[in-house]
């Protein structure tokens, strides 16, 4: 049977219950609530971080949304995804997506790991090959909704944020603050359909009012009202890692940013540095990274964006705010 006939059901129900919920999708598109949102800890256990950690932090990245990033003694690993190219995940709805590229790194030479930072449960972030082989007590910090999934695979240490949640965690000396901000995975009516999705926020640093180091992971979403919250909330953010790559599903719903939206993005949050991430591993992610860096250069942000290839990291250094 031909594909676009297999999927025509499908794109119907999305299509109708798109049409069907843009009224409600107004009244969720209102600016975000002021309410602050609750407060969860994490003890690690580890050893003091190298002096030198203190200053200096890194970002790998690995391939997808997958990143490690390294800072202040913390490791953290972002949206794990070690398929390879030719493997396939389930988007839900009977659809798959073929992967094109590989990691950069395979499952078995991950340093260990802190704590995962989730954006949401979707198969090209967290994958078959992850859930089968991640150690069940790795803390995991996601969605409400991602970490009821996770519980029911076993993972014991799960932390399922809502907006504005926050989960501070302490290893040694090292402090860091996570906060869950809006994310929305399409447009209104299609994203009440898939995986519910938080950004990100990373406070490293032990004064919570003018922190070491800020960076905001976007989450598959894309830019709507509820994000400027974000910039209001938390400004200065010194680092970007954006989910591009323009995801359509059905080839003709679009999920995530593309080039354009990237840039936009960076207009309402206006991190000093952006890192695009997410852009060209699976055949679903229809914007080439060639698009953001048209739109970049249109908009005279070039000396604000890192690109990385799979594998290459980027250094930062502490702010002095
Ligand atoms: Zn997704
Ligand atoms: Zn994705």
């Amino acid at each position: 049977m031909p594909l676009a006939r297999l999927f025509q059901p499908c794109l119907c129900i999305l299509m109708a219950l798109s049409c069907a919920m843009v009224p409600a999708a107004r009244a969720a598109d209102a600016p975000a609530t002021p309410a602050q949102g609750e407060t969860f800890t994490l003890q690690l256990a580890g050893a003091e971080a190298p002096a030198q950690d203190a200053n200096t932090g890194t970002v790998q990245f690995i391939g997808t949304a997958t990143v490690i990033i390294r800072y202040q003694g913390f490791t953290i690993l972002t949206d794990p995804n070690f398929l390879h190219k030719g493997d396939h995940v389930h988007l839900g709805y009977g659809l798959t997506s073929e992967r094109k590229t590989n990691p950069a790194i395979k499952f078995e030479q991950l340093p260990p790991i802190d704590l995962v930072v989730l954006s949401h449960f979707h198969g090209d972030h967290f994958d078959q090959l992850v859930e089968k082989k991640l150690n069940r007590a790795t803390p995991i910090v996601t969605t409400k909704e991602g970490s009821e999934r996770l519980k029911r695979l076993g993972f014991t240490r799960t932390f399922g944020l809502s907006s504005w949640d926050k989960l501070q965690v302490s290893k040694g000396a090292s402090n860091l603050r996570i906060t869950a901000t809006p994310g929305r995975h399409g447009p209104a009516g299609v994203a009440v359909l898939l995986p519910k999705v938080m950004g990100s926020i990373l406070d490293f640093g032990p004064d919570a009012a003018a922190p070491d180091y800020r960076m905001y992971i976007s989450g598959d979403t894309l830019v709507y009202d509820d994000i400027r919250a974000i910039p209001q909330r938390f400004p200065n953010i010194d680092l970007a890692l954006l989910h591009l790559g323009g995801t359509r599903i059905l080839g003709v719903l679009k999920v995530t940013m593309d080039g354009k939206d990237g840039v936009r993005m960076m207009q309402v949050v206006r991190p000093k540095k952006t890192v695009p991430i997410h852009y060209n591993d699976y055949d679903v992610f229809k914007s080439p990274l060639e698009d953001f860096a048209r739109e970049v250069k249109a908009a005279g942000l070039e000396k604000d964006v890192v690109y990385l290839a799979h594998g290459e990291t980027y250094s930062f250094t502490r702010v002095q705010r």
